[in-house]
């Protein structure tokens, strides 16, 4: 039996996470559920899976939680600094998460453990850059990604050397508005870019599909997880998400992961690694599917990758500043605040006025976060 804490326990990759541990059940121990604010949900999952402690990060839902758990056994906590100690308690497993640079803490803290940490929080690690890896090789954790591209490479490095590698390619659906004009982008609405064609996702990262930030903060989260040169690191199109990203060896032999669009397939491979585990998941039927396409990525119609390259070129404390200033801008277009097209504009200012010196450690990192958002919201009011 193995242990496992679920940070972000109430969101889409929580949900299929959950999903697989409802049907392994006797396998797992949960240790810690968390929401930001959903405490009726986060209740009714830590009832159902016995956990340890749920927790709320925003501490003004504990008092909800509380009554929801009355009775239970079941720890409460709320908080930011409770948030961290339930990521502290040491399980085998932890899946983090939670949306945005308010995971990179608790992140960090299961990090420190020298466990198991499967990352879906890729902002935490897009911000963090170096300093988790830092952490992650001086606590001797293992770091597994999530994130569907990334466990494909992983897997595709599986049993090579990384000096083999001639390039690895990161596909990209291109987005609910891959075949969209400059025009039609610039009048998009939340509704429309929260409508993924392929996944099933939360709003933050919906949105950032629709943008291309979400493969632009993935080239920066594969430039950290597999260090091979940021020149060797590609982006393709590929619309029906059947290949989720390749490795080409030097020999000229190129090796891809395929499978269908649900995350439980990564989540399952992150769980059982080095092992496999069954899912529910319906077979890749490939003449079904019929045809594999792809293409060369938009990069003026779609500037975020390239602003995201930049940001690792230039390293530091660039890509923690594009992060926050995304998570800003995004946060303000699904509430109507500024246009589509915005989004880009806003980090790419952002990231002209503000270029602090590199973090060296946690809380470097959450400073310069904590900035790079109040200035990008100096430049919402000036709006
Ligand atoms: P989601 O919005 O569905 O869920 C986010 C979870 O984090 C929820 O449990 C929420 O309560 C919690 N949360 C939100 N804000 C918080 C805060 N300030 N403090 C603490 N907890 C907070 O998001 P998701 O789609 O499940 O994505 C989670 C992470 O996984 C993101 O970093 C995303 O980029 C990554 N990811 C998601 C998918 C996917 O298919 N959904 C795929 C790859 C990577
Ligand atoms: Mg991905």
């Amino acid at each position: 039996m193995r242990s496992i804490s679920i940070l972000g326990a109430t969101g889409s990759i929580g949900a299929s996470t959950l999903d697989l541990i409802r049907r392994e059940r006797d396998k797992w121990r949960v240790v810690a559920l968390t929401a930001n604010c959903q405490a009726a949900e986060l209740a009714a999952l830590a009832r159902e899976f016995s956990a340890q402690v749920a927790v709320v990060a925003d501490e003004s839902y504990l008092a909800d939680l509380r009554t929801a758990l009355a009775g239970s056994g079941i720890e409460v906590a709320g908080g930011a600094a409770a948030l961290v100690e339930a990521a502290a308690r040491g399980a085998d497993v932890t899946l983090a998460a939670i949306v945005g640079c308010a995971g990179l803490a608790s992140t960090m803290a299961a990090i420190e453990q020298g466990k198991t940490v499967a990352l879906a929080n890729k902002e935490a690690l897009v911000s963090a850059g170096e300093v988790m890896i830092a952490a992650v090789a001086r606590h001797g954790a293992t770091l597994l990604p999530v994130d569907s591209e990334h466990n494909a490479i992983f897997q595709c490095l599986a049993g090579n050397d990384l000096a083999q590698v001639r390039t690895i390619t990161l596909t990209a659906s291109g987005g609910p508005f891959r075949d969209w004009s400059a025009a039609q982008l610039a009048s998009a609405t939340p509704a429309q870019a929260v409508k993924h064609p392929n996944w099933d996702m939360g709003a933050k990262i919906s949105v950032d599909s629709a943008t291309m930030f979400n493969k632009g903060l993935e080239l920066i989260e594969a430039h950290y997880l597999f260090p091979v040169g940021l020149d060797k690191l590609r982006i393709i199109v590929h619309p029906q998400s059947v290949v989720h990203s390749m490795v080409e060896y030097r020999d000229g032999s190129t090796l891809a992961q395929l499978g269908p669009s649900d995350m439980r397939v990564p989540i399952a491979s992150c769980l059982a690694w080095p092992e496999r585990m069954a899912t529910p998941c319906a077979p890749l039927d490939l003449a079904q599917i019929g045809e594999l396409t792809f293409r060369a990525p938009d990069e003026a119609l779609f500037p975020a990758t390239a602003l995201c390259r930049a940001a690792a070129e230039a390293g530091g404390a660039a890509p923690a500043v594009l992060n926050a200033a995304n998570e800003v801008a995004v946060a303000a277009f699904l509430s109507g605040q500024v246009a589509f097209t915005r989004i880009a504009v806003m980090v790419a200012e952002v990231m002209s006025r503000y270029n602090p010196a590199a973090p060296t450690g946690l809380g470097d990192v959450i400073a310069v976060d904590s900035a790079a958002r109040a200035k990008a919201r100096e430049l919402l009011e000036l709006a």
